[in-house]
């Protein structure tokens, strides 16, 4: 039996229960279908066959999984560091445990490859073994002594948060934020992606085997428009965490301004990958084609610009050519497979129609191009050759396996071209002149630049954009800076004379 067969058998036991019971809402401890009895379908991208049909939430559910999230809140903020990192440990151990089905689940339900799902899984383990070790010093803080007072700074947890995430790799998008906040001591009402619920239900239930206490981890499933903007708009949310379009950023800091939502967006991108001439070509044309082509293209830090420089482009984009014609497209649960379908007919439509737009605008296709195949959303890999910075193939952040790629003259072009569009998550830049480098990095508008490297991630490191490419950073204390509120505590240390101390009461 080939290793799909046995990957597509697996799959089917785990699709079992979800069939016949459906993927329901978790809210205050107990699985239950939204309150109106309404459901939507999750379907696969593979072949658009029915997966499970799918608790449609609403203003309604939302209020009862706020509600239970509020009263959960006071004892989870209360339990210590070190039990939490027990807990969160215990959910990390249940993800390594069921990281066949998750990775399976989540290949059949976003149409991202097996290679790339089966190391995601383990990611999100991983984040919450993390946040899991740094939870007994969340709180943590400092004294500030004075000659009267003693300061006692801490943290403490915000409060009940609210966790919004999109369908590119949504379980480990959703441990990203789901783990800090935890182990902050914040709960949690989680609104994930309608396009891709099926694994979002398996961290519920992860969570609850795991043994958080009833109303610590609450998951509502339902539309943006709905469920999500309910969410955002609740009174007792005291926090959004967000992953997606920079529209519907937008979007919800307008919908949260009238409860002072705090906000934390992780957004679009239109990341340039950067590569001079004197750089290991090899190497960099190896990142290139991972960071475009890998899961599908979309990922928020894929490398969509290829910025080369002149003097080496035609060699360059020759054998990026001939890599892109070899880049394996094929069914997601096939472990050769790196390109599967994407995430949708729409988002398929949305993609190929910047094919037209290339035509238009007078690029080249050089690669790909079309759709692959007649069943299933599947995208040829491709390349934009012949493009000028202005056009939209260059300027949008289009979400797929497809690559622009721009000559440059020099270094001051380079950057010229690299930092004018609207976004500034991630930028990459191959070179083997450490002083340009460092120039160009510090002059790259960006959050995370990477030189002489594809995206590796280092837990601890801060992971966000500028521009139109978030507000905020994840990552080690940069995450508890969100989901915690500084505190200062001053204690007189004996009786004192307020005009004496020399200066006025300050912030009255
Ligand atoms: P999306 O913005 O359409 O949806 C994301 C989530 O927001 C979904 O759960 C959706 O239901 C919800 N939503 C939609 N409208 C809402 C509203 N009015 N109020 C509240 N919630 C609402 O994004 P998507 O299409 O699912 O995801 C793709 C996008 O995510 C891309 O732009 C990608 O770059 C971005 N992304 C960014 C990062 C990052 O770290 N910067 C990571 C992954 C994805």
């Amino acid at each position: 039996m080939s290793k799909l067969d046995e990957n597509l058998r697996a799959l089917d036991g785990y699709l079992e229960a979800r069939k016949s019971r459906g993927i329901t809402n978790l809210i205050a401890g107990r699985f239950e279908p939204a309150a109106d009895g309404a459901v939507f379908e999750t379907r696969s991208p593979v072949d658009d066959s029915l997966i499970a049909t799918v608790a449609k939430g609403r203003a309604r559910d939302i209020d009862a999984a706020a509600k239970a999230a509020k009263a959960a809140f006071p004892a989870w903020a209360a339990t210590s560091g070190a039990a939490r990192k027990k807990i969160l440990h215990k959910i990390a151990d249940l993800i390594t445990q069921r990281a066949e089905e998750i990775a399976l689940c989540e290949c059949w339900d976003t149409g991202q490859a097996f290679r790339y799902m089966s190391k995601a899984a383990l990611r999100g383990a991983d984040n919450f073994r993390y946040f899991a070790d740094l939870a007994p010093g969340a709180a943590d803080g400092q004294s500030l002594p004075t000659a009267s007072h003693l300061n006692v700074t801490g943290r403490v947890p915000i409060g009940p948060v609210g966790v919004i995430t999109p369908w590119n790799t949504p379980f480990m998008l959703a441990t990203w934020k789901i783990a800090p906040a935890l182990a902050a001591g914040c709960t949690v009402v989680h609104k994930p992606a309608e396009l891709s619920p099926l694994t979002a239900h398996i961290l519920a239930e992860i969570c609850t085997e795991a043994g958080l206490p009833d109303g610590v981890f609450n998951l509502v499933n339902g539309l943006g428009e709905e469920a999500g903007r309910a969410l955002t708009e609740h009174p007792d949310i005291k926090a959004i965490a967000f992953v997606g379009e920079s529209a519907t950023g937008s979007a919800i800091m307008r919908q949260g301004a009238a409860t002072l939502k705090r906000v934390h967006f992780e957004l679009g991108g239109k990341n340039p990958v950067i590569v001079f001439e004197d750089a290991d070509l090899d190497r960099a044309l190896d990142a290139a084609v991972l960071m475009i082509y890998s899961l599908n293209g979309e990922r928020c830090t894929s490398s969509s610009r290829l910025l080369v420089q002149q003097s080496i482009a035609p060699t360059f984009q020759a054998k990026l050519i001939q890599r892109t014609k070899a880049v394996r497209v094929g069914h997601p649960l096939d472990p050769q497979t790196e390109v599967g379908p994407l995430i949708s007919q729409g988002h398929m439509n949305k993609v190929t129609s910047y094919f037209d737009t290339a035509r238009a605008e007078g690029a080249t296709i050089a690669a790909g191009g079309a759709r692959s195949g007649d069943k299933g959303w599947y995208v040829e890999p491709t390349l934009f050759t012949d493009a000028r910075p202005e056009m939209a193939i260059a300027q949008e952040e289009i979400f797929g396996p497809v690559l622009t790629a721009l000559p440059f003259k020099d270094e001051a072009e380079a950057l010229q071209i690299a930092n004018d569009v609207a976004y500034g998550l991630a930028g990459y830049v191959w070179t083997n002149d450490i002083s340009r480098a460092l120039r160009v990095s510090g002059a790259l508008e960006a959050g995370m630049i990477w030189v002489n490297s594809e995206n590796v991630r280092h837990l601890p490191t801060p992971f966000g954009g500028v521009k139109a490419s978030g507000i905020g950073r994840d990552g080690g204390q940069w995450s508890f800076d969100f989901y915690m509120e500084q505190k200062n505590i001053a204690i007189a240390l004996g009786a004192h004379d307020i005009q004496k101390l020399g200066h006025l009461p300050e912030g009255n």
